[in-house]
């Protein structure tokens, strides 16, 4: 259920399993949060419109055997950003590494080695990361809870948070905020956080920051065609009311047209409204009873303007930061 970016790519790898996939979408349109607005001749991503770690979209095709330049083009950004201050100077971050120093030195020559420390440390813990957490899937305590795990969360050192992890590298007060906002993307504060987000910036930095090639519905379309191809079909407006368990174990949904049974449920929706909404017989919610649900503490979203213009501004570029 949920035909998001993550329904859609989990649909494609059970289709190359070989199981036979419904995916059902509550909206008109499929893509969730990645959605797409076209309207007097604009067109405009709703939400995500880069992308970084661009081989995690491209390895959803190779799994389903498939050539990821038959549906998509993915064209770089660069620079990844650039970031305007409130003092009027304006800095192009780039992934080349001869623009880059240039940029850094005319800081300082102590910040661009900070900077190039910082780029290595954060690097040594994404490694750590993505080979102990990011891709594997925790499903009981001891999954986490065993030495090896546990030695390597400890290396990940992300106890102090982003600003004063960043200000051990480097001096100078815009370089430093540059580097440690991206924590507000998920609504956490660079000075309270855990210092994991500045993996943001040396993720772009190092693989680079991409776009794809009429926007990022282009994944969502290129998805679709996949699934279609490999027989699997979507139904639109269909809203699943309620997930179906017996002894604990998900065996269908009951949406607002039937019931229908699988061997496998996935649900794709937000966690804390699916265990409220979807989830009807108490016993089956765990530890999250509603009660719990409705005193966690959610973190701010954004607030978008999509504008139309008639005019170029030549000052901006793809990934335009402006810092107070
Ligand atoms: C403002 C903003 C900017 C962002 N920018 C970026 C960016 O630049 N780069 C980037 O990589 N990411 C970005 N993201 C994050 C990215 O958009 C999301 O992480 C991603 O789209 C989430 O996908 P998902 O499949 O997990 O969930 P969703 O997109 O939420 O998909 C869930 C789907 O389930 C459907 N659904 C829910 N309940 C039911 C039901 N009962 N029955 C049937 N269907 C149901 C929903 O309609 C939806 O289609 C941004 C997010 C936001 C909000």
């Amino acid at each position: 259920m949920g035909a998001g970016v993550g329904g859609l790519a989990t649909a494609v790898r059970l289709l190359s399993k070989g199981y036979s996939v419904k995916v059902y979408e509550k909206e008109q349109n499929i893509g969730g949060k990645v959605n797409q607005i076209e309207t007097d001749n604009f067109k405009f991503d709703l939400t995500a419109s880069i992308l970084m770690t661009p081989e995690v979209y491209k390895e959803v095709f190779e799994y389903a055997d498939k050539d990821y330049r038959d549906y998509l083009e993915f064209l770089s950004v660069d620079p990844i950003y650039r970031v305007n201050y409130s003092d009027g100077t304006r800095r192009d971050f780039s992934t080349d590494i001869t623009k880059l120093s240039e940029n850094l030195e005319s800081i300082s020559i102590d910040d661009c080695h900070g900077y190039l420390r910082f780029l290595g440390d954060v690097y040594k813990k994404y490694q750590i990361a993505n080979n102990f957490f990011l891709q594997r899937t925790f499903r009981t305590p001891l999954d986490f809870f065993n030495p090896k795990i546990l030695s390597q969360a400890l290396r990940l050192r992300t106890l102090s948070n982003s600003y004063r992890f960043i200000s051990k590298y480097i001096e100078d007060e815009n370089l430093r905020k540059f580097l440690c906002f991206q924590s507000l993307y998920v609504g956490i504060s660079p000075y309270n956080g855990p210092n994991i987000y500045t993996l943001v910036p040396t993720i772009s930095q190092i693989y680079g920051l991409w776009y794809l090639k009429g926007g990022m519905y282009s994944y969502i379309k290129a998805l679709e065609r996949l699934i279609f191809e490999l027989g699997g079909t979507i139904e639109n407006n269909t809203n699943v009311e309620e997930i179906l368990i017996s002894e604990g174990k998900a065996i269908g949904v009951k949406t607002n047209t039937n019931k229908q049974y699988g061997d496998i449920i996935i649900c794709n929706a937000d966690f804390p409204y699916a265990m409220n909404e979807l989830i009807k017989d108490n016993r089956w919610k765990g530890k999250y009873s509603s009660k719990k649900i409705s005193e966690m503490k959610y973190s701010c979203s954004t607030f978008i303007i999509y504008l139309g213009l008639k005019k170029k501004y030549p000052d901006l570029t793809v990934h335009n930061m402006y810092l107070g």
